[in-house]
């Protein structure tokens, strides 16, 4: 799906297929320039920053097993801060997996090679694929553009549960502004959102409740925030991150195997991204993957542009087996798929108005805070 008076901004390639996009008399959009000023912002203020809490995590944990908590995908941005938080700043951090039941083999091989490699602890937590695939297809015919929001808020959950039972107060992630800034937020509805996952699994499957996925609502939230003091820390903003540097260190020192595109480490997230959301919902993430890139200085316009002539699965071989595979384990058969897929897109606060409302209030507060402390 291709609109016919297709706009590029001049300095990213982001376009008019994200619907709220706007341009500057240069024809610059306001993503690029937001990221930019974001980069910059840290650049200024963040040095000191890492030094101090490195410091912090280690006092605070002294009597602790475990410094800090970190969750493992298997991706290049977990295993990164894996390895730079054992090897750089030695400290022992405790690692969370959750298998939903999608890893690729490859994916499996790399947690396993880079947490013995590095000598990390792991907890892994096995989803009830019985009910995990229930609300996976529920999403998927709610119609909504986010099919992996439960795998995202049940990984938050369970990092945020699991860091308070071991009285662990730092979770470090491998969320990065350098190469993931930039994501506008009409192409992916919010994964803090318990609610709407709950009122669109009762919609499809009205005689089922959630019962063994992780799950935490807003106020759950704030407690362990506020009163428990559990911090989400994205450390490779702390640092210079550049992703093909990164890659390297971990394909000598650990054995890492790269992946082709960001994300692809999971066969449902690569087919998500790779197929159904360029299909149906006309979203292609690479946009906005190689444009943080781009604005990071990691990668150039021309090369990001000759790429995305490419399909967005990379391999069309591998995308007609990811598609037989998603259809098996989801138990779906081709027709009821190609009238999924040519349904329209339907906005999640069809589903639950109120929780959006309230999403929506706590990003613009958010938002607001962030310019009154900068
Ligand atoms: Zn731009």
């Amino acid at each position: 799906m291709k609109t016919k008076n297709n706009i590029v901004c001049s300095f990213c390639v982001m376009d008019t297929s994200v619907p709220d996009i706007t341009f500057d008399e240069n024809q610059q959009c306001q993503f690029c320039k937001n990221h930019k000023e974001r980069i910059l912002f840290e650049q200024e203020n963040y040095p000191n920053y890492l030094k101090k809490l490195t410091k912090n995590i280690k006092r605070k944990s002294k009597k602790n097993q475990y410094d800090c908590m970190i969750g493992v995908s298997g991706g290049v941005d977990s295993t990164y801060v894996a390895y730079y938080l054992k090897k750089v700043l030695k400290l022992n951090p405790l690692a969370v997996h959750l298998d939903n039941g999608w890893n690729s083999e490859l994916a499996v091989k790399n947690i396993e090679n880079c947490l013995k490699a590095l000598d990390i602890d792991l907890i892994t937590h096995v989803i009830d694929w019985n009910e995990f695939k229930k609300i996976q297809k529920a999403l998927l015919e709610s119609s909504i553009n986010n099919l992996e929001i439960v795998t995202d808020h049940a990984i938050n959950a369970l990092l945020i549960k699991t860091a308070s039972k071991y009285k662990i107060k730092y979770i470090i992630n491998g969320s990065n502004t350098s190469t993931e800034g930039i994501m506008p937020s009409s192409w992916m509805e919010a994964n803090q959102n318990k609610q709407l996952i709950r009122s669109i699994f009762k919609k499809f499957y009205p005689n089922h409740s959630i019962k063994s996925v992780p799950t935490i609502s807003f106020l759950e939230f704030f407690y362990y925030l506020l009163i428990k003091k559990i911090k989400f820390v994205p450390i490779l903003n702390f640092i210079e991150y550049n992703k093909e540097i990164a890659i390297e260190i971990l394909k000598q020192e650990i054995d890492y195997k790269p992946y082709r595109y960001k994300h692809y480490e999971s066969i449902i997230t690569r087919f998500f991204q790779g197929y159904i959301l360029p299909e149906k919902f006309n979203i292609d993430k690479r946009k906005a993957h190689f444009s943080s890139l781009i604005v990071s200085g990691q990668m150039s316009r021309d090369d990001a542009l000759e790429k995305l002539k490419e399909h967005p699965y990379g391999d069309i071989q591998v995308m007609e087996r990811d598609k037989i595979f998603f259809l098996k384990k989801l138990e779906l058969d081709k027709v009821q798929f190609e009238k999924i897929m040519k349904h329209k897109p339907i906005s999640a606060s069809v589903y639950s108005p109120i929780s959006i409302m309230v999403i929506n209030f706590i990003g613009r507060f958010k938002k607001l805070l962030r310019k009154l402390t900068r």
